[in-house]
């Protein structure tokens, strides 16, 4: 496996592959990985003949209050899981790598970006979307992958590969979770001992809806009154959104059929966290 840091690196070794008659996949990360990075550098590693993993902790998606600074980074530890796991090239630009002299082009989608996080992040989606377009050009995947942790991100993706043409396939794959439910992220580190115990009633909160769906609620009103009151049991847990929404458009919704979404996020402290279940066909 190599690690390259320049997009001229990158171009050249997926040519080499592309000639060769060999299928890529992409899995974009801002590293610090962890199992759920791992699942889909899996997926990506089986369906493809080759796995780029790119690991970049883009500035562009923080506004200047977030946690640009103190985002974990690992990069040895990262290349190591990822050799393990099959990928075959890493790419860990340099900030003057992806945005060369400031850069003044961005993707700027609107309605699905103004929905959920978009409401409390407002500049986030447009980094996202710029800094993903720029690594499915850099890259010229056949698959990218995606986790579902990131609802409204994984939506905004498939939409914006549609409008502009990208031609990737884009994969969703399931959220991987802790022992206790809490659903991995890198972000995790930030929170207390207190607060990590407290994280768990995501989770909880997300396990009581989806029941309630099985049972065949479709109310939304009553599920996230009953999700929204589990998770007040927690006094650590303040909610920035609790919302039903349209899974493909992020509008909201009041009955819950396919293709809904239940998404959350909750802040425990220093640490925003995310959680959610799609209700599917
Ligand atoms: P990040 O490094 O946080 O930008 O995440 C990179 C990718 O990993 C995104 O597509 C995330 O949705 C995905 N991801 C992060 N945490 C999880 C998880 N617990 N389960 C599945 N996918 C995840």
């Amino acid at each position: 496996m190599k690690i390259v840091k320049t997009v001229a690196e990158v171009r050249a070794q997926v040519k080499e592959w592309r000639d060769e008659g060999l299928s890529v996949g992409l899995v974009p990360t801002m590293g610090y990985l962890h199992e759920g990075h791992g699942s889909l550098v899996t997926a990506s590693a089986k369906e493809n003949n080759r796995t780029v993993v790119s690991v970049f902790v883009n500035p562009t998606q923080f506004a200047p209050n977030e946690d640009l600074a103190n985002y974990p980074r690992d990069l040895e530890k990262d290349s190591a899981y990822c050799e393990e796991l099959g990928a075959d090239l890493i790419f860990a630009p340099e900030v003057e790598e992806m945005y060369h002299d400031g850069n003044v082009t961005f993707i700027n989608m609107t309605t699905l970006t103004e929905e959920l996080c978009g409401l409390s992040r407002p500049i986030h989606f447009k980094g996202v979307c710029t800094v993903v377009g720029k690594l499915f050009n850099i890259v010229r995947p056949d698959r990218a992958y995606f986790g579902k942790k990131d609802a409204q991100q994984l939506a905004i993706i498939k939409r914006m590969n549609e409008d502009l043409n990208f031609d990737v396939e884009v994969i969703g794959c399931p959220i991987v979770r802790e022992e206790d439910g809490l659903a991995k992220s890198s972000r995790n580190v930030y929170l207390t001992p207190e607060e990590r115990k407290a994280a768990v009633v995501l989770s909880r909160s997300v396990r009581l809806g989806e029941a309630m769906v099985n049972n065949g609620e479709t109310d939304a009103e009553k599920v996230l009154a009953a999700m929204r009151a589990e998770i007040e049991t927690e006094p650590l847990a303040e909610i920035d959104y609790l919302k039903a929404v349209d899974g493909l458009t992020m509008q909201q919704v009041k009955e819950l059929k396919a293709p809904a979404l239940i998404a959350m996020a909750v802040r425990f402290g220093k640490a925003r966290l995310l959680d959610n279940f799609f209700i599917e066909e």
